[in-house]
Formats: C-alpha cells, sequence, structure tokens
C-alpha cells in the first residue's frame, strides 16, 4: 500500500534542530507526519520546494496590530495578511489596543474574533495593570494567552505599572514568563523638559537614553531575583542591558528587535525623520555591536519585530509629538535573510532565534521545531532570491516601511500554517484558517 499525505512539500532542503537535509515532508491532518516520504507516497496537495530551504515556521513575538483601534492603520486581518506574505507561521500580539486586552471579557472576545480572521496562527498578551492584579494568575493561564506584559515604562496606550511595590504584586501574582517593557518611567519624566517642540527626531535617542533602559531592567532584574519570577525582556536595545543581563540567564530571557540589528543612529534620524522614532530608541554603532555579539554567543533568544504602524500622516509630526512606533512584521524575515546572506548569523541561528526561541521562552505548544508530530508550519526560503523592499509591498492599510528602499537578498517564498499552504509566490491563497497558538 503506497502511503498518502494530505500535502507532500518536495524537494527542499528541511532545516531540522539537528541539521540541513535534503528530504519531503509529508503532511497529514495539519502535523508533520514523515521527514522523507517513500519514493511512491502520494499526495492530494504537492507543494515544489526545488531549490528552497524549508524553515519550521517562523513566530513574531512581538506585534501590535491595533485591533481593536484603528483599521485605516492596521488590523488583525491586514497586519496577519502581511505575517504570511512576510513568511512568518505566528505572530503574538499586545493587548494595548483601544480598548486594551485586562480582562477575561475582552481576551475572550479577541480569541473568537482572531479565528476568523487571522490568516496565521495567534498568540495573545494579557495587558497586567495595578487594577487587574488579582485577576493575573487566571488571566495567564487562559487558552491563546503567550504572556503578561507589562509596560514598566511609557509607551502607546493607557497601561503602564512603573513602581517598584505593583511590580512586585505582579510578580508575585502567577507562575508563568512575563514580558516587559523596560524603560525607567521615572527618569523619562525627568529627562522630558529638557526638549522642545520641534527639536532634531535624534534628540529621541538622548530624552530616552542609555540609562533609562539600564536602570530599568536593573529594576526588574532586583524583582525578579527577589520574587523568583521569570522575565522576558523585550527589546533590549544598549551594551550595558545586555552584560548585565548574562548573570541573569537563569531567571531571564532577552528578545532583540530586528531594527536594533539592522538601523543605526544619528544617521536614521536624519534619513527617515518620525520614520525612525520608535521605543526603546534605535541607537548608535556601540550598541548595533554590542547586539550583534550577543546574537552571536546566544544570549539572545528571540527577535522581534515590534511591528507598531501609525498613520502616515501621524508619522510627519514634529518631535517629540510623533508616535514612536515602527512598521516591521512584513519585512522580519526578508530582513533576517539578508543578515544571513551577508554573513551576519548561520540559518541555524536564525531558525533558533524565531522559532524555537519564542516557542522555548512563551512555552508553545508543537511549535518551533521541524518534527514529526509537530503543526506542518513551515516558511519555504529562497536564500538567493534578490528584491527591494517598497512601500507598496506593504499589506498594513497605513502602507508604509522604514526599509523602503533596501534592496535584500533571501526572500520567504511560501508560507504554510499547519498544513495550509496561505502564501506562495508573494500571493496570499485561501481563506483565512488562523487559529489560537496552545501554550504549556
Ligand atoms: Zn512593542
Amino acid at each position: 500500500m503506497t502511503a498518502h499525505f494530505d500535502l507532500i512539500i518536495r524537494g527542499g532542503i528541511a532545516v531540522l534542530p539537528w541539521g540541513e537535509v535534503a528530504a519531503d515532508i509529508g503532511v497529514r491532518h495539519g502535523r508533520i507526519a514523515a521527514i522523507g516520504t517513500p519514493p511512491a507516497a502520494t499526495a492530494t496537495e504537492i507543494v515544489n520546494a526545488q531549490g528552497l530551504h524549508v524553515l519550521p515556521g517562523l513566530i513574531d513575538p512581538h506585534v501590535h496590530l491595533r485591533d481593536p483601534g484603528d483599521a485605516a492603520v492596521e488590523s488583525i486581518p491586514t497586519g496577519t495578511r502581511g505575517a504570511v506574505l512576510g513568511g512568518l507561521t505566528a505572530v503574538f500580539d499586545m493587548p494595548n489596543t483601544t480598548p486594551s486586552i485586562t480582562d477575561t471579557q475582552r481576551l475572550a472576545w479577541k480569541r473568537d474574533y482572531v479565528q476568523s480572521v487571522a490568516w496565521c496562527d495567534m498568540g495573545l498578551y494579557v495587558g497586567g495593570t495595578k487594577t487587574n492584579i488579582d485577576d493575573l494568575a487566571a488571566l495567564e493561564v487562559e487558552p491563546g494567552v503567550c504572556a503578561i506584559k507589562i509596560f514598566a515604562g511609557s509607551s502607546t496606550g493607557d497601561l503602564m505599572v512603573e513602581d517598584d511595590v505593583n511590580l512586585e504584586r505582579i510578580m508575585r501574582a502567577g507562575k508563568r514568563r512575563i514580558a516587559y517593557h523596560s524603560e525607567d518611567e521615572y527618569r523619562l519624566q525627568a529627562r522630558k523638559p529638557m526638549y522642545k517642540s520641534g527639536d532634531p527626531y535624534r534628540c529621541h535617542a538622548e530624552w530616552r537614553d542609555v540609562e533609562c533602559a539600564f536602570l530599568g531592567t536593573r529594576r526588574l532584574m532586583a524583582l525578579a531575583r527577589a520574587t523568583g519570577r521569570p522575565a522576558h525582556i523585550l527589546h533590549v536595545s544598549t551594551q550595558e542591558e545586555l552584560e548585565y543581563l548574562a548573570d541573569y540567564r537563569d531567571i531571564a530571557t532577552t528578545e532583540m528587535l530586528v531594527n536594533h540589528l539592522t538601523q543605526v543612529g544619528p544617521d536614521c534620524y536624519d534619513r527617515l525623520g518620525g520614520f525612525g522614532v520608535m521605543n526603546p530608541p534605535i541607537r548608535d554603532q556601540r550598541h548595533m555591536d554590542a547586539a550583534w555579539a550577543a546574537v552571536a554567543d546566544g544570549r539572545v533568544d528571540t527577535i522581534g519585530s515590534d511591528h507598531a504602524p501609525h498613520a502616515h500622516a501621524a508619522k510627519l509630526k514634529p518631535w517629540p509629538e510623533v508616535p514612536a512606533g515602527l512598521t516591521g512584521v512584513q519585512t522580519l524575515v526578508p530582513i533576517m535573510l539578508d543578515h544571513v546572506n551577508a554573513g551576519r548569523l548561520s540559518l541555524a541561528r536564525m531558525v533558533d532565534l524565531m522559532s524555537a526561541g519564542p516557542a522555548r521562552v512563551y512555552g508553545a505548544l508543537n511549535k518551533g521545531r521541524l518534527v514529526a508530530g509537530y503543526d506542518a508550519d513551515f516558511t519555504l526560503v529562497d536564500l538567493k532570491a534578490t528584491r527591494t523592499i517598497t512601500n507598496d509591498w506593504i499589506a498594513a492599510p497605513c502602507g508604509w516601511t522604514p526599509f523602503d528602499g533596501m534592496s535584500v537578498t533571501g526572500w520567504p517564498i511560501a508560507t504554510i500554517v499547519r498544513g495550509h499552504v496561505v502564501m506562495r509566490d508573494d500571493e496570499v491563497l485561501g481563506a483565512p484558517s488562523g487559529r489560537i497558538v496552545r501554550f504549556a
């Protein structure tokens, strides 16, 4: 009897946890059924992966899809469309929407909504606030929740917990790893009067300086150590934090943003104006060098885009009125592949950072490895394809990317989510079939 599969990915180089292997991959019922299929095997659908690398589905663990919010800027349908066009099989979405996701009712609404409109799978953050601390232990184990998110320094939205007393209460409420935006709010506020409207955009990195980030992370690590509560420090942006966090590997994991590996100040502010303004800010070469060193020696666990769209007109405002945040979900994989081609990291390390890493840090079940029995999520990439990233390729309704005009080598050719081919050759296929990610 010949083996029959729902789908066979034929002729590609599979990137397994133990190395690259030329193997056809068989899928049944949305799961990986065989790595290496019999020559006579048949399938309902065959994907030709000749000349391509077959990666386990890549995950962006840090996006703001702004839904509910302003659909003219971004939404879950358009944001996940951008994700699959960009080669991602799952995204983890932040809670600072309008209204924010901070209770069981709003979470349940979002869970149902996602599963009717999303193109990729999704994990959902729940916002921790000063008023929902008693609910967090229950909220963090709700289906689909990747983590509690704490804004310890001000950013977009109305979620903020800046003081040690409330931060410690939150750490003592629950068990799972908490994700933190770490910038010291007191220092941010104290430095604000040093600047005025219309100052150069590069002042963004001077106001939110190295000490703002480092102080925030030192305070969080002291509390995490005292309470024993695991922490994930989002978007670490300074050499000082990276060196400090090396002594907290037992309790803290680290996220790096693609922007901090790709863009450098102050040039980016002179070139991009408001379209270079994000939190924590893009910093100078010293910090970019430290970021790459931390990628190389394993101190970084995950890489995210911090996709945080704003209207084009809003990004033209003078500093500091210009809102912080850049689009990025669609450009994350192409830019990381370009870094692989430039020799800045290996393809294996990229997969570790963008698939295995997020699965390990957040405890995502059946994702993060190309192995039998796991979800049939794949990102097929052509390491040799050269393309130019342009604003008109961007699916987000706001319609811009800070990487407009950038030529990259390495491109996602197909995105497969639990056996559904949802993108092939820059075209979105079928219907939205995204599901909630399951977490341990
Ligand atoms: Zn963010």
